[in-house]
């Protein structure tokens, strides 16, 4: 029986370019897995508001995990049934791993007053201040802050701090994970366990077994590429490839972000010579 193949990808740094935001090495292979029906899944910290309109410009119509791992929004009607344990919210349904915002501020709020000068969270943010931050335009930005699930962090303390804060916060129920930029503060929730989730969803309602291929540059994708059955590392301009724990296939691009997103792709589902062997990654009637 053939598997059918899933991508699950990171967005900042890995779809996107890390310093201008651009796909555009992209778009080649993108098409090319449309035009072989192998879904691409966002996986990334993004926030719905921000996924939306991204899943637009990217022209996705897949479902999309959002926040790290703490929500999985599928398109209604993108499944013939609804999946089990999934509520409705406008046009998707929504599996949700975590509790809202609100209840990680009251905790950072109650808990953390002693670091409170070595971190800057979104909520204290105006939309100037990301834009200074991040180099992302004011429209952008205003999407960025609009959270459901976690709170992300600009951490300005020292690294010996940060370690007694991430300790802290673990001790009171709360979960830490360095993004790129940031350092989420939220539930026990990461972008593997959503993957999973997301791909036995996939399993279910294909009927046939899948083959999930993941794609990051930084550690909060540890999870998901040390989950997938195959990982791939996409070359960051601004750290070392994070160490994955894996027993399977782990590739590394050469080059950084989208053009390092579309040689692995390349390389691993859409070269010919790959397909000439009998690939069981081709998708179902390749
Ligand atoms: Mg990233």
């Amino acid at each position: 029986m053939t598997t059918r193949p899933l991508i699950f990808t990171d967005i900042d740094g890995t779809l996107l370019d890390h310093f201008d935001y651009s796909f555009s090495h992209a778009i080649e292979v993108i098409e090319a897995l449309n035009e072989r029906q192998i879904p691409i899944i966002a996986n990334t910290s993004k926030t719905f508001a921000e996924m939306t309109k991204l899943q637009q410009t990217v022209g996705f119509n897949s479902p999309f995990i959002s926040e790290n791992g703490a929500v999985i929004y599928i398109p209604i009607g993108y499944f013939a049934q609804q999946p089990e344990d999934t509520f409705t919210q406008g046009y998707y349904w929504v599996k949700e791993f975590s509790q809202p915002r609100e209840y990680w501020l009251k905790l950072l709020n109650e808990q953390a007053q002693a670091f409170k000068n070595d971190f800057v969270g979104f909520s204290s943010l105006s939309v100037e201040e990301l834009c200074e931050l991040t180099d992302l335009s004011p429209d952008n930005a205003k999407l960025a802050l609009v959270r459901h699930y976690a709170e992300p962090l600009l951490w300005k303390g020292d690294e010996t701090s940060k370690q007694a804060f991430i300790k802290l916060m673990t001790s009171v129920g709360a979960h830490t994970l360095q993004g790129g930029r940031f350092l989420h503060v939220g539930g026990d929730t990461d972008k593997g366990k959503a993957m999973k989730w997301l791909a036995d969803v996939y399993t279910k309602q294909y009927g046939t077994p899948v083959t999930t291929v993941a794609l990051g540059d930084s550690g909060n994708d540890n999870a998901m590429l040390e989950a997938a059955d195959i990982a791939i590392q996409i070359k960051s301009p601004t750290h070392e490839f994070p160490t994955l724990t894996t027993n399977k296939k782990t590739i590394k691009s050469t080059e950084y972000g989208p053009k390092g997103w579309a040689e692995c792709i390349n390389k691993t589902l859409l070269s010919s010579s790959v397909e000439s062997q009998n690939n069981p990654l081709s998708s179902e009637g390749a």
